[in-house]
């Protein structure tokens, strides 16, 4: 057990060196945490989580450290309600569920949708990119 926890430090660690970031307690602590959740927290929800455990930091260092890993491309920020940013340690091309009732985010792969037929717009738009977001109920709250 405490062999793989050393391990997975170790590759964060490796991680981070690797796209020149130094490396803080602080940004470890806080990719650390978004490399073992799916649920897109705030950074509200990063600073309670976070020091749950022990005091770390405060909100603006944890913004701060959450800046330079986005910079970096280690983490991304999702927009799906406006105003609020979300953020995600998965950084491949994926989509978005997003439950309106109980207001939990899932990702869905890529290969879950069918590609979009961008053709017709060529003439308008130069598209780089997009991706879905989806709404509707969660398996929780359907059943509910
Ligand atoms: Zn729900
Ligand atoms: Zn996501």
């Amino acid at each position: 057990m405490e062999r793989v926890i050393a391990d997975r430090t170790d590759s964060i660690i490796q991680t981070l060196k690797a796209r020149g970031l130094r490396v803080t307690p602080q940004r470890f602590a806080v990719y650390a945490n978004l490399m073992h959740r799916a649920d897109h927290p705030t950074v509200e929800q990063l600073f309670h989580d976070l020091n749950q455990n022990a005091p770390i930091s405060s909100q603006s260092t944890i913004y701060s450290s959450l800046q330079a890993l986005c910079e970096v491309g280690l983490v991304r920020e999702v927009l799906l309600d406006e105003g609020v940013c979300r953020y995600d340690a998965n950084v491949a091309p994926h989509h978005h569920f997003r439950c309106q009732c109980c207001g939990k985010i899932e990702d869905i792969l890529w290969n879950e949708l069918p590609d979009i037929d961008m053709n017709h717009l060529r003439s308008r738009f130069q598209v780089s990119g997009y991706e879905v977001t989806l709404y509707g109920l969660c398996e929780k709250c359907r059943d509910r």
